[in-house]
């Protein structure tokens, strides 16, 4: 006999997105399933960089979580290799720095917090669904035949989301890829370092490097791509090692530093490829997309999204994705939609991009710029504190904005689209 149990929200995936979703609905006092194919404690490939947004974020639900060390401003090298220094500021909205926690540390205590607040850790993996003739996910069903009837569904399972595919809200095509992978590498560093590359001389690597501090003396060296609409599998291993012999020259890590094992694992950038809602089945984190497309932060985003997913669902499911879909769109629109089309822009010019990021590190203009910088590319331009950078920071929001919106892109970019498209793309009949 199909074991089958009932609750008020599954969610599926219990990585950060997940585990705050669960949390804030388990403490709404929400019966909640918080499923996942994992055994936890469990490793994620990740640079292990949670940005303020997310910093804050856990203050206000007071989820603590072991700081391996604070990261504060961060260093960004140019092709020419120069070094400019973007200054972390606090925010109306976001903490004055960010955080480093291995990921296996990390979504361990997350998914700990929901689950004492009142979540029930479900160890499965979601491989089909139930769905009603409006399209809505009346269960899930796990791959050992158990049957999770809900009201709501959470997608929180990653930039794959199988939720998504068996809701049919998975457009790959309309989706901005990006593939990266990580190892742990001895070393002392004292600022997260992101290095931009020359793929050639003078053309732009189409992604980066980037060397962050970790735990006991081990550092986190990784690197990524984005890869536009093709979701194709990229052999990132001898680009790690070339980032690596340049960090050996530049003294970031010692002459004999290797790193160890590698781990990869896809993005999906810019809220592209999916809706953030649709019937019942509500997307968070990197299940809607929610990766910043200029520097690849995905936690705090998924982070954010999650808690605003279980806000939805408090103040009433019925309306739950509708209320989502406008709170998210409000969040994220601005910066991610106007950021994909700035991804796509220089990786398809990758000389001018490689001459803009020179000139953006050399030593008069970097000083200048760097205020302005750190903010848009973090995407903290909304909810800066007023300053002169915040407010340059937001006219390249609008620039980036327009340029997204231009006609000849008209049916590209972002699918952080009204709930009634997404239902109309569903429904033909
Ligand atoms: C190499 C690399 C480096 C990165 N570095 C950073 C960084 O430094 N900072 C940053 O902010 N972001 C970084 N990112 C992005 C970041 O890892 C993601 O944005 C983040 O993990 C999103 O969290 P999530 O909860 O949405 O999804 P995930 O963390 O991917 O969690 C999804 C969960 O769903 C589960 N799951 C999947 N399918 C199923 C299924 N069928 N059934 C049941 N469970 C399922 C998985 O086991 C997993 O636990 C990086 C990504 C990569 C690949």
């Amino acid at each position: 006999m199909t074991p089958v149990t009932c609750w008020d929200v599954v969610v599926a995936g219990a990585g950060p997105a997940g585990s705050i979703a669960a949390l804030v609905l388990a403490r709404s006092g929400a019966r909640v399933a918080l499923v996942d194919k994992a055994a936890f404690p469990r490793d994620k490939a990740c640079g292990d960089l949670i940005g303020p947004r997310g910093v804050r974020l856990l203050e206000e639900l007071a989820v603590a979580v072991p700081d391996a060390g604070t990261g504060a401003d961060l260093l960004v090298a140019g092709p020419s290799r120069r070094r400019a220094r973007l200054p972390a500021f606090g925010g109306k909205t976001y903490a004055d720095h960010g955080m480093v926690v291995p990921r296996r540390i990390l979504d361990d205590c997350l998914r700990a917090a929901a689950i004492a607040a009142g979540a029930t850790p479900v160890r499965a993996r979601i491989s089909a669904a139930d769905l009603a003739s409006g399209g809505s996910v009346t269960a899930l069903i796990t791959s050992d035949g158990g049957r999770l009837e809900s009201d709501i569904v959470i997608g929180a399972d990653g930039a794959l989301s199988k939720v998504a595919q068996l809701a049919g809200m998975l457009d790959p095509d309309n989706a901005l890829w990006g593939f990266a992978i990580r190892g742990y590498i001895p070393a002392q560093v004292p600022l997260p370092l992101l290095m931009l590359l020359d793929a050639q001389p003078w053309r732009i690597y189409p992604g980066y490097g980037w060397l962050f501090p970790g735990a006991d003396g081990r550092a986190n060296v990784g690197i990524g791509v984005g890869m536009g609409r093709r979701r194709t599998p990229a052999l990132l291993r001898p680009d790690l090692d070339r980032l690596c012999a340049i960090l050996r020259r530049e003294g970031d890590i010692s002459p004999d530093a290797q790193p160890g094992p590698i781990v990869g694992g896809w993005l999906r950038m810019g809220g592209t490829g999916t809706p953030p809602a649709a019937g019942n089945v509500l997307l968070v984190g990197d299940a809607a997309g929610l990766i910043n497309p200029l520097q690849g932060e995905g936690i705090a985003p998924g982070m954010v999204s999650a808690r605003a997913a279980a806000e939805a669902v408090t103040a009433g499911p019925a309306r739950a994705a509708c209320v989502y879909t406008e709170v998210i769109g409000e969040l994220m629109r601005p910066y991610m939609t106007g950021a994909a089309a700035l991804q796509e822009a220089m990786l398809a010019r990758p000389r001018l991009a490689s001459a803009a990021m020179r000139m953006l590190t050399t030593p008069p203009l970097r000083r200048l710029v760097a205020g302005t910088w750190s903010l848009y590319w973090n995407g903290l331009a909304d909810g800066a504190a007023p300053r002169p950078s915040a407010r340059s920071a937001a006219l390249v929001q609008t620039l980036a904005w327009r340029l997204a919106n231009r006609p000849e892109r008209h049916g590209r970019g972002g699918t952080l689209q009204s709930v009634q498209a997404v239902q109309t793309r569903r429904s033909p009949e």
